[in-house]
């Protein structure tokens, strides 16, 4: 086809590995009519520069998924296409230093084997077979990948675009969009070669990402950072054994030195995540320049010294070698180092595959999510950690930047459960910061507000390094133990900012909403959980729902879930209905445990006989708010939701009001052990997308009896085929470690299920997991093993329902 078509059903922005791979998904999806448009040339941004290098390894299932995709697209493609290229599958050796490094390892090879990946963990004495080359002096083990390797990426590229336009795609080269407008339909996106017009746009400009972006009016959360690799000579000893061998060294990455090391042609290719690292084009005086196209930044040796020298003394082979040449490019980053893949937030037919900081071994599985996005609406996996929607707005310049160094500088860190990055912090404060801070609190960012995570005594040890440990117990567990006995026993007192809030006003509210949600809309004055669905019946999100007034709700959900909850509703908003977001308004505190009552009405006269899913307007210090009577924690409770310059008169009262009552505060780390107990599912861990409603033992909030509702048909056919695998409550004999979220079940050396969530029930004094089982195996008494760090241990299923109060008398009480 010759020249810019005039239109076409996709335009995607940006010629690199990603976009060509969205391009080539989009066509396996049968979408042929779509464009791909390059300022340049195709791999002109990182692509063309970027080592290649195509790991498997992630210690996040989805990112794995996606990587584990990629290597196996790249192994057929070349053929598939008829573009031969260079793919080297190596292997890699991943050194570890410590106890603490082996069991990330063990963690990942589990996850590995659950997505039918073989992945070794190596003793110390068993690396040598696998890299002949290497000093093992001070490493713990080793984790070997049998699938890692390196691509030649503009081959990768150039493959991909040829496979595309085999199926119909267009590819402009030297294309520069340079203005974007929305007609109310389509898109028009301006190029020096003409107009195109376009029903769905992707923003695919890597580096440039948030250039492009705000052609869109979008603010992309993102930075850039350099990132350097070494070229060497050929070494003599290393060439002569790869003769006789037949094949090439493994790749090496020395995770705990922070640097991967390969072997290139016959010699090597060294490629250091440093620490203090450089970003580039985030200052006044630094400005990003119109067009880098194929160009590099200036060698800068020095802060890769300490790494040379380690890698040397590792492989003493690579200090035989001369440096050939230095490679330093850009390298995009946003604040938590994942990409953006999908639904571009709060721009109509829009979507994001950018800011990939590894794109070459990404790409493959970014195609095939940003194909579904745009084709189906929709992921096959559960794609959150990737999704732009879990970014909302308050990630300015500097934070993007500090976050973006950090992540950099770590790039290779142990990811531990009670471990809080310090970079980017203080973003948003609770109104009552002071009040919780000087009680101890320590914290943790929701959503950027930072919320007590649990309270230190004096001489309590928190210091970061204190929270990198894989072990349940550190210096928390004791303070945590006594905040959930406050809450069994006593009272406790949670500060939720950033609750996320909506209200939605309008008539015919109550009729709309039912066929959002799966159960039934309460009735004026009550609230109550409503799970929404997509049309396969799977879990979207959880949201608590306050009915008003006849035509007016008020949904409440996760921090975290702000964008992606508001960006649901108002998708699916009916006409003549209004959405307000309310988040920025209003605190929270949870008030909860057996003398919760008698701590309210020491500052309130609202009626705190009402029973449990109602809610009420009261006075608490003079001040308005609303009680709303649930508690996650399972004890008898209630929300106390007040305007934000109310809420410290607010925690004053109760505050006062509770010393008669032992009244405590609690944190989140306490609030997770309960609500595990009382089964309350977290969203994003046991409620997602990888889950249907049925499987998520949530047939309690299914209103069959409603002729409609999203989600519905799937449903109904899911539970006429029978559910293949169900929610289940698990008691395990978990040692000093709980099982990280996606641990592998077992029965008769079979994976049978995964955990979602687990962690020590304080009242139960026992592990307890959430997770998903094979449904012929959740039978109550079952017992299965769970993979904990590497290890099987006993896990029996509990009988349904909470594993505390099963029958919620605390709750009601
Ligand atoms: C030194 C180095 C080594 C690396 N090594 C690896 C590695 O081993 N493995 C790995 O997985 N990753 C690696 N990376 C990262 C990898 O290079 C990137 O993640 C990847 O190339 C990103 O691909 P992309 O398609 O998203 O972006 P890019 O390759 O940057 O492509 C974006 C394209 O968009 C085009 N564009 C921008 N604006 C417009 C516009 N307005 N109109 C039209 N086109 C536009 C640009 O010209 C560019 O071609 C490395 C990076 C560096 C710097």
């Amino acid at each position: 086809m010759a020249g810019l078509p005039g239109s076409a059903r996709v335009v995607i922005i940006g010629g690199g590995a990603v976009g060509a791979s969205c391009l080539y998904h989009l066509g396996l999806a049968g979408w042929r009519d779509c464009v791909l448009l390059e300022k340049n040339e195709l791999t002109a941004g990182s692509t063309w520069h970027a080592a290649g290098n195509v790991p498997t390894f992630s210690s996040s299932w989805s990112i794995m998924n996606m990587q584990r995709y990629s290597a196996g697209l790249y192994r057929g493609l070349g053929d598939a296409v008829g573009y031969p290229m260079n793919y080297n599958v190596t292997g890699s050796v991943r050194l570890g230093h410590s106890a603490e490094r082996l069991l990330e390892f063990r963690r990942v090879a589990g996850m590995g084997a659950a997505q039918g990946m073989d992945l070794e963990v190596l003793g110390p004495d068993e690396i040598a077979a696998r890299y002949p080359f290497v000093q093992t002096a001070g490493l713990s083990g080793a984790l070997y990948d049998p699938y890692d390797g390196d691509i030649d990426p503009a081959q990768l590229t150039q493959a991909l675009a040829k496979g595309a336009r085999d199926m119909g795609a267009h590819v402009e080269r030297f294309c520069p969009v340079t203005q974007a407008a929305w007609t109310g339909a389509e898109w028009v996106l301006t190029t020096p070669k003409g107009e195109i017009r376009a029903e769905y746009v992707v923003n695919a400009g890597g580096y440039y990402a948030a250039e492009v972006g705000r052609m869109f009016g979008r603010r992309v959360p993102m930075m850039v950072m350099s990132h350097q690799y070494l070229l060497f000579d050929t070494i003599p000893e290393l060439e002569a054994w790869t003769k006789e061998v037949g094949h090439k060294l493994p790749l090496l990455r020395d995770v705990d030195s922070s640097y991967y090391l390969r072997q290139e042609k016959m010699g090597f290719n060294l490629g250091p995540y440093e620490n203090p690292c450089r970003a580039h084009w985030a200052t006044p005086d630094d400005p990003m320049p119109e067009d880098f196209s194929f160009q590099l930044f200036p060698d800068d040796l020095e802060r890769l010294e300490w790494h040379i020298t380690d890698a040397m003394a590792r492989v003493p082979l690579l200090a035989e070698a001369n440096l050939q040449k230095v490679i330093n490019g850009p390298i995009p980053y946003t604040p938590d180092g994942n990409p953006l893949i999908g639904p571009m937030p709060g721009v109509p037919n829009a979507f994001e595959a950018c800011v990939f900081t590894f794109g070459i071994c990404q790409a493959g599985g970014a195609g095939k999510v940003l194909a579904e996005w745009v084709t189906e609406g929709a992921t096959e996996w559960d794609m959150w950690s990737c999704d732009p929607r879990r970014f909302t707005g308050f990630e300015d310049h500097d934070y993007c930047v500090a976050k973006g160094m950090e992540v950099y500088g770590h790039e290779y860190a142990m990811q531990f459960p009670h471990h809080v990055w310090p970079a980017g912090r203080m973003k948003k404060l609770s109104p009552v910061q002071d009040r919780v801070a000087a009680l101890g609190a320590q914290f943790g960012p929701y959503n950027g507000w930072e919320r007590a995570l649990w309270y230190a005594a004096d001489g309590d040890d928190t210091s970061e390094a204190a929270q990198q440990t894989w072990a349940r117990e550190g210096p928390w567990f004791r303070a945590v133990k006594a905040e959930c006995a406050a809450v069994r026993d006593a009272c406790g007192i949670l500060d939720l900012p950033g609750f996320s809030r909506f209200v939605i006003r309008g008539p015919g509210v109550a009729a709309w909403l039912a066929q959002q949600i799966t159960g039934r809309v309460p009735s004026v004055g009550r609230l109550g959980l409503a799970y929404f669905a997509d049309d396969k019946g799977r879990i979207i999100t959880e949201m608590s729902v306050a009915r008003l007034a006849e035509n007016a709700v008020l949904l409440i959900t996760a921090a975290t879930a702000q964008a992606h909850d508001k960006d649901w509703l108002q998708r699916h908003l009916g006409s003549g209905l209004v959405l307000e977001d309310q988040t920025d308004a209003w605190s929270t505190q949870i008030v909860t445990g057996p003398k919760a009552r008698d701590v309210l009405a020491g500052v309130t006269d609202a009626d705190l006989t009402r029973p449990w899913l109602t809610w009420q307007e009261a006075r608490i210090a003079g001040e308005e708010v609303l009680l709303m009577r649930v508690s996650f924690a399972g004890e008898l409770g209630w929300e106390v939701h007040s305007r934000v310059g109310d809420t410290p008169g607010v925690w004053d009262a109760v505050w006062r009001a509770g010393q008669a009552h032992g009244l405590r505060p609690f944190g989140m780390f306490a609030l997770n052990s309960l609500r595990i107990e009382k089964g309350y599912r977290a969203w994003k861990g046991d409620l997602s997308t990888d889950y249907t409603v049925l499987q998520g033992g949530l047939e309690r909030f299914v209103d069959w009896g409603k002729s409609d509702f999203r989600g519905r048909a799937a449903l109904m056919a899911e539970q006429q085929a029978g559910v293949t695998k169900r929610f289940v409550t698990l008691r395990i004999d978990a040692g000093e470690l709980d099982p990280p979220y996606m641990a592998t079940l077992w029965h008769q050396g079979v994976v049978v299920g995964e955990v979602t969530s687990a962690g020590w029930g304080h009242r139960v004094g026992a592990c307890l997991g959430l997770g998903m089982l094979r449904a012929d195996l959740a039978v109550p008494g079952r017992v299965v093993e769970v993979e904990v760090f590497g290890e099987r241990v006993r896990a029996e299923v509990l009988p349904e329902g909470p594993a505390w109060d099963a029958a919620n008398a605390r709750l009601r009480g």
